[in-house]
C-alpha cells in the first residue's frame, strides 16, 4: 500500500466500526482491518493485511474482544511497528497483560496507551464515550487529541494498566447493578407493583444507578434489548474482576456473589444475549 493514514482501526465490531467512523467525521484518514471478511467490507478503506496498518498508520487504534486476541494481534503487527508510533487499546483487558504489551512497546520506541471506553456503540458513533486512560505520560500526551473525538471525557487513571483497572471495576459495579434491579423489580412486583411506575420512581431515589436510569427504559422495559453489548462481553469482564480480585488477595463479598450469578446465566442466557437479560435472570431466580 502506497498511501498513508492517520489511523489503523483493528476490529470493527459494533465498536470499533463506530469509533472509525466518528474519527473519519473529525477529519481524520482511517483504514479499517478486522480478521471478519463480513466486518472489514462495513469499512471503506479496509485491508486484508493486518500489517498494513502497521506500515501505513501513525496511530493504531484497537477494539478487539478480549486480550488474548490484542497480544495475538500485537504479536502480529509489532514487527512491523516503527519508533514514534502510538497504539491506543480500547478493549476490556487484563491489566496486566496490558502492562507487558506497553513495557515492550516502551523498549521499541512505541507509544502505548490503554484505554477502555464506557458509553457503547451508541457512544462510540456519537463521539462521547467516557474513557478511562492508563500509560505513561509522554503516551497519554500523545492519544489525547485522538481520545477527545472519541470521547466526552477522558480520565487519567494512572500508569500503563490502570485504565483497565478502572474499566474491571467499573464493570463489575454495572454487573452487580443490573442483577439487584433484577431483583428490586421482582420484589416490587410480587407485592402487587406496577412494573413501570416502580421503576419509574427508583429512577429518582437515592437507591438508583445507571441501570434504573438508563437500560431499565431503554433496553429492558421496551423490550428491545438490543444494546449491543453481549452477555459473552460481560461475563469476559466478571471474569476479568474475579482475576483481579485473586491477584490481589481480596474477597468483595457483593461484587463476587454478583459474579458467581454471572458465571451460573450461562446454562440459560448464551453469549450472544443482550447483557441487560440479566435483569429478567436475577428477578426470576430471586
Ligand atoms: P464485537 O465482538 O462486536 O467486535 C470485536 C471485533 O473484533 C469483531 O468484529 C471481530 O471479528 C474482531 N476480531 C476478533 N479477532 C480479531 C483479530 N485477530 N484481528 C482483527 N479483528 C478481530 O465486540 P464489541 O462489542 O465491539 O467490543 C469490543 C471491545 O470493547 C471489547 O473488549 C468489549 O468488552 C469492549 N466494550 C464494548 C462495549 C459495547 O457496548 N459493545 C462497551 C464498552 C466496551
Amino acid at each position: 500500500m502506497d498511501q498513508t493514514f492517520d489511523i489503523g482501526v483493528i476490529g470493527l465490531g459494533q465498536m470499533g466500526l463506530a469509533m472509525a467512523q466518528t474519527l473519519v467525521r473529525a477529519g481524520q484518514s482511517v483504514l479499517g482491518y478486522d480478521v471478519a471478511a463480513e466486518r472489514r467490507a462495513l469499512f471503506v478503506p479496509h485491508t486484508n493485511q493486518i500489517q498494513d496498518l502497521a506500515n501505513t498508520c501513525q496511530t493504531l487504534l484497537l477494539s478487539l474482544p478480549h486480550s488474548g486476541i490484542v497480544e495475538q494481534v500485537m504479536d502480529t503487527i509489532f514487527p512491523y511497528c516503527r519508533p514514534g508510533m502510538l497504539i491506543i487499546d480500547t478493549s476490556t483487558a487484563d491489566p496486566d497483560s496490558t502492562r507487558k504489551l506497553a513495557q515492550a512497546a516502551h523498549a521499541k520506541g512505541v507509544f502505548y496507551v490503554d484505554a477502555p471506553v464506557s458509553g457503547g456503540a451508541a457512544g462510540a458513533a456519537a463521539g462521547t464515550l467516557f474513557i478511562m486512560a492508563g500509560g505513561d505520560d509522554d503516551a497519554l500526551h500523545r492519544a489525547k487529541p485522538v481520545l477527545d473525538i472519541l470521547g466526552r471525557e477522558t480520565v487519567l487513571c494512572g500508569g500503563p494498566g490502570c485504565g483497565n483497572v478502572v474499566k474491571i471495576l467499573n464493570n463489575a459495579l454495572c454487573a452487580a447493578h443490573l442483577a439487584l434491579a433484577g431483583e428490586a423489580l421482582a420484589a416490587g412486583e410480587k407485592a402487587g407493583l406496577n412494573r413501570e411506575a416502580l421503576a419509574a420512581a427508583l429512577a429518582k431515589g437515592s437507591g438508583r444507578s445507571a441501570v434504573f436510569e438508563v437500560n431499565l427504559p431503554k433496553w429492558v422495559l421496551s423490550g428491545s434489548f438490543d444494546s449491543g453489548f453481549t452477555m459473552g462481553l460481560m461475563r469476559k469482564d466478571v471474569r476479568l474482576f474475579d482475576e483481579f480480585a485473586t491477584a490481589n488477595s481480596i474477597s468483595p463479598i457483593l461484587l463476587q456473589t454478583a459474579s458467581t450469578l454471572w458465571r451460573e446465566s450461562k446454562a440459560i442466557l448464551g453469549d450472544s444475549e443482550d447483557f441487560n437479560c440479566m435483569v429478567p435472570f436475577a428477578g426470576e431466580r430471586s
